[in-house]
């Protein structure tokens, strides 16, 4: 077998090879920090690379006496974290030039799970400047390119974790998706991104951009890897109040094989408008009339205030954005404009400086609606319309029990396509929005190729029912078996 074949491993296989000692953690490593020579000067997914620190933790894996029995679930796996996730001595930039020198003084709590569980973190991954965008252009250190690609866009703003997988860089990664940054990249870089349900996964030690909606998921490249990831790092943590008071999610909620052909599916009408590009809304239907001959029952549903899902979505994320962002004053964190002569000119000259233009735009744009006499108006109003959001996808699994639709509207872009007109950018994420103000979970699954660039397919479910939602998932990733993404041998048209 070739070393560099290792990099296409499961979980699974990685441990199998453990156990049988084919193969040591600091190989398996060591592989990987090749591949990220031979393509970070092209693909640029990583902010911070720890190899030091990643070689001596794999040789102290290695060093443990562990028994068959308990083999951590992460045990040598390798992983790459999003930027906006503390990792404990590394650094956490958040994508943007005013935290440029902060180290992050503690670990995540999803963080300190996996480390507990046996994780090789191997670096911190590019992304949007505090996670505001949908391509990675935000980024304040240069954008990351897709590697299906490389004159497109990986999506964002978890841009930098999907590029990494879909590039054989990392076989797993964290991202964080607040509306849409884990699932609309998984999407554009052809892997599997999960956005679990509101309150299933600790917020502890991610850096906040909008605290209603951020919710951390995993990046893989199959189904499987993906809900051992998720078993890791779900749970209640008493040091995130909104962190909800359910045990970790198990591989044994998801329902028996005999009962996937019984799950209820649903179509939303709202999701296959003219507005979408037909390449995704033809695929999809294809994957639709696959379900409806293998026998699952499918009706069609609305969700209609699906489109007042984005506009209450920039109300709404921006006002808590604003408010969060607004400990970034030069006085405790990260970067600070020296040589000014009162408070509020050091305030101004750093905040001015250290936040790019889009974050700037929402800091101000946030103020605004928070600001007395528009509260009612806009931020109140916002928060009304969300529960309307929220109450249609809360009648749709009255009928059914998971809705399919696109991830995104649009296939993945080029560089400065979308960059310069902020609606176009915000319209990326138009089909995963509604779902995060709703707070319910939602998975990104590749389901084919238009040419050489991936179609993502989106599963939607009831808060908490990630087994159901988890389980059709991978029931899908096997019936339409399609090939993983890999660079220098990218799937071609004809066999899919
Ligand atoms: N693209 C959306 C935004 O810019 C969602 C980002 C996210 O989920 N972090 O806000």
């Amino acid at each position: 077998m070739n070393i560099a074949d290792l990099r296409h491993y499961s979980i699974e296989e990685y441990k199998k090879a453990y156990r049988s000692k084919e193969f040591t953690p600091t190989a398996v490593t060591r592989v990987f920090f090749d591949r990220i020579r031979e393509l970070e000067g092209d693909i640029h997914a990583f902010l911070a690379i720890d190899e030091e620190g990643a070689m001596k933790r794999a040789r102290e894996l290695e060093e443990k006496k562990i028994s068959d029995t308990d083999f951590p679930p992460l045990y040598g796996i390798p992983i790459a974290v999003k930027d906006n996730i503390c990792v404990k001595g590394l650094q956490a930039t958040c994508g943007s030039r005013i935290l440029r020198n902060f180290v992050a003084p503690y670990d995540a709590t999803v963080v300190e799970k996996l480390k507990k569980a046996g994780v090789i973190i191997l670096g911190k991954t590019n992304m949007d400047e505090f996670a505001m965008g949908s391509s990675t252009e935000n980024s304040g250190y240069g954008p990351t390119r897709n590697p299906l690609d490389r004159e497109r866009v990986p999506g964002g703003s978890s841009g930098g974790s999907a590029a990494c997988v879909a590039a054989l860089e990392a076989p797993l990664s964290l991202g964080s998706d607040t509306g849409g940054s884990v699932r609309q990249p998984a999407a554009f870089c052809g892997i599997v991104g999960l956005r679990p349900t509101y309150g299933r996964v600790s917020r502890y030690g991610l850096v906040s951009f909008a605290s209603s909606l951020d919710q951390i998921g995993p990046l893989t490249r199959t189904v499987d890897d993906c809900i051992t990831l998720f078993e890791v790092i779900s749970g209640q943590d008493e040091r995130d109040s909104t962190c909800a008071p359910y045990p970790p999610f198990s591989r044994n909620d998801i329902p028996k094989d005999e009962e996937i052909p019984k799950i209820r599916i649903g179509i939303p009408n709202e999701y296959f408008t003219p507005g979408v590009d037909p390449a995704i809304s033809g695929r999809i239907r294809e994957v639709i009339d696959l379900l409806v001959n293998k026998g699952f029952p499918v009706i069609n549903v609305s969700l209609p205030h699906t489109d007042f899902g984005l506009e209450s979505y920039y109300i709404v994320a921006l006002a808590e954005a604003s408010s969060n962002l607004a400990r970034y004053d030069g006085v405790l964190y990260g970067f600070r404009k020296e040589g000014s002569f009162t408070l509020q000119e050091m305030y101004t000259r750093t905040r001015t400086e250290g936040f790019g233009k889009e974050v700037l735009r929402r800091i101000v744009l946030g103020t605004y609606s928070l600001s007395s006499g528009y509260y009612d108006e806009y931020y109140l109003k916002g928060m009304k319309v969300r529960t309307l959001v929220r109450k249609d996808f809360e009648a749709s699994f009255q009928n059914c029990d998971l809705l399919l639709t696109p991830v995104t509207p649009c296939l993945p872009f080029r560089f400065g396509e979308r960059s310069r007109d902020p609606y176009q950018m915000y319209l990326a994420d138009v089909f995963t929005i509604p779902s995060a103000m709703a707070g319910i979970p939602g998975i990104s699954l590749n389901c084919g190729y238009q040419d050489h660039l991936p179609i993502g397919l989106q599963i939607l479910s009831a808060p908490f029912a990630e087994g159901k939602l988890l389980g059709f998932a991978r029931y899908l990733e096997k019936l339409l078996s399609i090939p993983l993404p890999f660079p220098e041998k990218m799937p071609r048209k004809e066999s899919l």
